[in-house]
């Protein structure tokens, strides 16, 4: 060892890493966060940044309560100095199928029951809300005014800083490549830039906590799967919401510098971490978006890119401690994770600190895989 300590030592710079570091460092723990890019590099700066309250199970839904509440004060209460982008412009789930429409508005029902205040709207309700979409051949779509967007990038360094603030060490550019026992209990991390003694270790790799629990013999049920978006030139601010189309995977949104966010679930995209794009996805998601808004048609494309979705089996988060003394996991997020920050950055330092959880989660437990205990979360794409 060279001398280095830390009481718990994260490894991942994304928006939970940095989210967890903060919290730690606020109640006084000496943390330090590995990452061996810069922060945000992985799934982080590369997501679409979709919030909302509209999920289908009921720890997801009393999660996001709390997280929509923070994102409007985030940026006052971390003291960041540049723009969160918080922008509550809305968010529809559209249904073509009468299948689709049914999970809306059990997901609905579900939302209202926990006091959320989402809604199911007839086509021309939706027109009213979304008034460039062609509603043609649609059903119905689920409602709430008030999620939104936010900035992934602005967001995690809102985190990373805030967490230095507080006496965090953040260091990126630094690969961690081991992690040392001793009688079954983590005491140490192997770092690219030498060692570090700490006792504790929370693991918010991402797709690439399967390697890192591997060190310690467990074995992390996660696929990664490779998922793509455009971003086209800016436009003139409409009047149009997030819109997801669970019948296609097809979703899309203006952010508030105007340019329009393009995406599209292929089921058939390659199971790996990879970060090419494809000129299949270009094809493939303009086809789509573009049925459903030809108002689009004409707006150049400035850049597409990749990133990676951490997917368990049941599209549900891996949060909590494991049965490895001192080892600890937030991954999984199965591609809606950025907007869990805020609640399971705090969580997370609860249970490392051996404080109750302020939310129970612990259906997310490690365990639930062998116990066959799923949980499917339906409101994702
Ligand atoms: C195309 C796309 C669209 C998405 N849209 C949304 C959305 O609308 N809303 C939403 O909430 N979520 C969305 N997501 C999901 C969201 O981006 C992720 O769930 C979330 O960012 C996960 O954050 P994280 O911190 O757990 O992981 P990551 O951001 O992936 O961070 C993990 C970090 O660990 C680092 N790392 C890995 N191994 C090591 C090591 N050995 N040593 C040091 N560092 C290491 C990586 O470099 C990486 O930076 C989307 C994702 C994608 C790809």
């Amino acid at each position: 060892m060279t001398g280095r300590t830390a009481d718990v030592a994260i490894i991942g710079g994304g928006v939970h890493g940095c989210s967890i570091a903060w919290h730690l460092a606020s109640e006084g723990v000496k943390t330090v966060l590995f990452e061996r890019d810069y922060l945000s590099s992985g799934a982080s700066g590369r997501s679409a940044a979709g919030i909302r309250r509209q999920f289908g199970t009921t720890v997801n839904c009393r999660l996001s309560i709390y997280n929509m509440e923070k994102f409007p004060v985030l940026q006052d209460e971390l003291g960041y100095g540049a723009d969160l982008e918080y922008d509550p412009s809305g968010y529809l789930w559209i249904a073509y199928s009468e299948t689709q429409l049914r999970q809306l508005k059990k997901n609905v029902q579900l939302q209202n029951s926990l006091g959320i205040d989402s809604r199911i709207l007839t086509p021309e309700e939706i027109r009213e809300v979304a008034p460039h979409l062609d509603t043609e051949g649609m059903l119905g779509a689920s409602w709430n005014e008030k999620d939104g967007h936010i900035n992934p990038h602005t967001l995690t360094f809102a985190y990373g800083d805030a967490a230095r603030r507080k006496g965090a060490e953040i260091l990126t550019e630094t690969e961690v490549t081991g992690l040392k026992m001793v009688n079954g209990k983590i005491r140490g991390v192997k770092t690219s830039r030498g060692e570090w003694e700490v006792g504790a270790v929370v693991c918010a790799a991402g797709p690439w906590s399967v390697d890192v629990a591997r060190w310690v013999g467990l074995d992390v049920p996660i696929t990664p799967e490779r998922h793509q978006l455009l971003v086209t030139e800016p436009v003139e601010r409409m009047k149009h919401p997030m819109t997801l189309c669970l019948d296609d995977g097809s979703y899309w949104k203006q952010c508030p510098n105007g340019t329009f966010l393009l995406g599209w679930g292929n089921p058939e995209e390659k199971k790996d971490t990879s970060y090419e794009s494809s000129w299949q996805f270009l094809e493939e998601v303009s086809k789509r978006v573009l049925a459903k808004m030809p108002i689009l048609q004409g707006v150049r494309v400035v850049r597409q890119w990749t990133g990676p979705y951490d997917i368990t089996p049941d599209q549900q988060a891996i949060v909590g401690g494991t049965p490895v003394e001192g080892f600890y996991i937030d991954c999984g997020w199965s591609g809606h994770g950025l907007q869990f920050a805020p609640s399971v950055g705090r969580i997370m330092s609860e249970i490392v600190t051996g404080k109750h959880p302020f939310i129970d989660v612990s259906m997310f437990r490690y365990s639930r895989f062998e116990e066959g205990d799923l949980f499917f979360e339906p409101a994702c794409i």
